[in-house]
């Protein structure tokens, strides 16, 4: 069992520490919001006053924050998480951050760093069922797979540094896109007469079919379990769609490549998170398409 340093204990930290410890490993949490802290030492943690004193000692250091500036400044800045771990240590961000500064705290950290965001949200987080993408060398990969196995159901080594970060905005940028082109045929399919369960039963067997419809479909009916049936409680809430698909931008202005539904859809969302869907589930953008005639 292995000694870790935990820091950022929210939505998804916050249970992601409590899955390392039901694994039996011994954690030391960190948060600057007290009552996160108070709530993961209340189920076992260890409490560190400190995120340097939290990564002192630990064989792997883990951050789930909010942002890229969060993790750099964590790492990197005054609290000097990276510069306090013990030289062997495994390094973990799994935060979602753009690639660029994924790929510069992990060549300044001077230990071997991975980054590995996830997707499965706050529930995948409590049923310890998240997808991790890593990115970083093999040899710390390899050591750090079975804690993620802790708190994830996959993990996929995307390649090195930053890779992990890249393969999560690609996915998202996919996702956006296709609940939006879905959401519309839906809005379409009522303006023809065509019922909703009719199309899904066609789509769902055909070309036009994607996890965007067989598992969120934006209208309620087909699939019992998706937001719509819940009047679009997230879910993946549409704001945090909106930093996703910034960070795709980003990183596709970086490297130079044009990817015109990615920037269709971030205008999209950014306007129904402007017109206040940021907390409903993404799959609710169908009220601002069916609106819009
Ligand atoms: P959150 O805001 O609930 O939690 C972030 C935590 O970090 C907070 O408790 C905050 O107090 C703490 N924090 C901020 N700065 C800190 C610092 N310098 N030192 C110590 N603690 C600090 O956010 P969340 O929903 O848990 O998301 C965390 C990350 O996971 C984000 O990058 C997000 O994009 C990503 N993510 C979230 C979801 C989701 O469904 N919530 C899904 C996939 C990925």
């Amino acid at each position: 069992m292995a000694r870790i340093g935990f820091v950022g204990l929210g939505n998804m930290g916050g249970p992601m520490a409590r899955n390392l410890l039901k694994a039996g490993h011994e954690v030391a949490a960190f948060d600057i919001a007290p009552a996160a802290l108070d709530h993961a030492v209340g189920a076992g943690c260890a409490r560190a006053d400190s995120a340097a004193e939290a990564a002192r000692g630990a064989e792997f250091v883990i951050t789930m924050l909010p942002a890229g500036l969060h993790v750099r400044d964590a790492w990197l800045g005054a609290g000097g998480m990276a510069a306090a771990s013990d030289p062997g240590a495994v390094l973990i961000d799994c935060s979602t951050i753009d690639v660029a500064t994924a790929r510069d705290v992990a060549a300044a950290a001077g230990r071997p760093m991975l980054d590995a965001p996830v997707s499965g949200g706050v529930m995948g987080a409590e049923a310890a069922t998240l997808t991790f993408m890593v990115g970083g060398p093999e040899d710390a990969f390899a050591r750090a797979e079975p804690i993620l196995r802790a708190m994830g159901r996959t993990v996929v080594h995307c390649g090195g540094s930053g890779a992990g970060q890249a393969a999560k905005v690609c996915n998202n940028m996919m996702l956006a896109a296709t609940m939006i082109v879905t959401a519309e045929a839906f809005v379409l399919a009522e303006k023809l007469g065509l019922s909703h369960q009719a199309l899904f039963d066609v789509a769902s067997k055909s070309s036009g079919q994607s996890w965007s419809l067989t598992t969120y479909c934006p209208v309620p009916g087909p699939v019992p379990g998706s937001p719509a049936n819940r009047d679009y409680r997230p879910g993946f809430a549409a704001s945090l769609m909106v930093k996703d698909l910034g960070l795709s931008q980003e990183a596709a202005a970086t490297a130079r490549v044009e990817t015109p539904m990615g920037a269709r859809a971030l205008e999209l969302y950014r306007r129904y998170v402007d017109q206040g869907g940021g907390g409903e589930d993404f799959s609710g953008i169908i009220r601002m398409l069916r609106g819009a005639d």
